[in-house]
């Protein structure tokens, strides 16, 4: 079995389903409620354990009720939580208004993701002993650059989702392998809106990206390639694609670590986002490997 580390936050997502988002001074009566384990981090972590891999996870979860759901969430799905801290703070929340139109508003509070500020002993000679390291931005990105460049410097091939996107140091990119994110982020990154020539740009800053681009699928660019190749996404009737990135990304850098081609892998991968939008919820609607296999051609 290949081995993924994921590096990132947890979150427990606090969802109140109102038909109209209340305006400032005002209180409106919702319809549900929901806590939802949630965070990018564990995200892709949970996508990659069901996509087949032996996965850990290292971050750090709140001393509080929901620390204790979002470490046995993890573990549930077959994710290593070993390197999981129990900070002394709250979990991190992310407080989510979801109205009839399907909008939402979304505070997010990174309490013990805010704490994970470098490596702790004993995460670099777990980082050294896997096939890929998996990164976002929702945790310091002094633990972020941190991890990339432990990585980097044992030959472990480093891929960063730049969510919640926000300029990155350059000592974070010259440790990057590959960079995933979605057109919006690619647009922000580089002020380029047109993704073939976002893709492009930012092979000046990391040697492969992968631009994903929702039902059209995602684009991959590499310096070892004249120019992007564009990558079908199967044709699904979608019903929600939250976590649709993260279930690509934890199931891309799978097949990645198995030695599959690029163009296998990203195929792979967009079965995985396929079958993810088939179904409600971000992790709950991950599919496991055997779908995958099943929806791959
Ligand atoms: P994010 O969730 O980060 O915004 P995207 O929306 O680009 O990311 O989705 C990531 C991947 O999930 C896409 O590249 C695609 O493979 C798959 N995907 C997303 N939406 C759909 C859809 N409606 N139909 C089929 N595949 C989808």
């Amino acid at each position: 079995m290949t081995h993924i580390v994921v590096l990132g936050s947890t979150n427990m997502d606090l969802v109140a389903y109102v038909s109209r988002a209340p305006q400032r001074g005002e209180t409106v009566t919702g319809r549900e409620f929901r806590t939802i384990p949630g965070g990018k981090g564990a995200n892709q972590a949970v996508a990659a354990a069901r996509a087949g891999a032996d996965v850990s996870m290292i971050g750090a979860v709140g001393n509080d009720a929901y620390g204790s759901q979002l470490r046995s969430t993890l573990e549930n799905s077959g994710v290593g939580t070993g390197h999981l801290r129990t900070a002394e703070d709250a979990s991190g929340t992310a407080h989510i208004v979801v109205d009839d139109e399907g909008g939402n508003a979304i505070v997010v509070i990174p309490a013990a993701n805010g704490t994970v500020t470098g490596l702790a002993p004993g995460d670099e000679s777990l980082i050294a002993t896997a096939d890929a390291l998996l990164l976002q931005l929702e945790i310091p990105l002094t633990a972020v650059v941190e991890a990339a460049r432990a990585a980097h410097r044992h030959g472990v091939r480093t891929i960063l989702t730049p969510a919640p996107v926000q300029p990155m140091p350059p000592e974070l990119l010259v440790v990057t392998d590959l960079l995933v994110p979605n057109e919006h982020e690619a647009a922000a990154l580089t002020g380029l809106t047109d993704p073939h020539k976002a893709a492009t740009a930012l092979l000046d800053q990391v040697p492969e990206v992968v631009v994903t681009l929702g039902a059209a699928g995602s684009l991959h660019a590499a310096r070892s390639l004249a120019e992007p190749v564009a990558v079908p996404a199967p044709s699904v009737t979608a019903v929600d694609s939250t976590g649709a990135g993260d279930t690509f990304v934890g199931a891309l850098a799978v097949a990645l670590a198995e030695g599959r081609p690029m163009p296998d892998a990203l195929a792979w991968a967009a079965a995985a986002g396929a079958l993810s939008v088939q179904r409600p919820g971000a992790s709950a609607s991950m599919p496991y490997r055997p779908e995958i296999e099943a929806r791959y051609t």
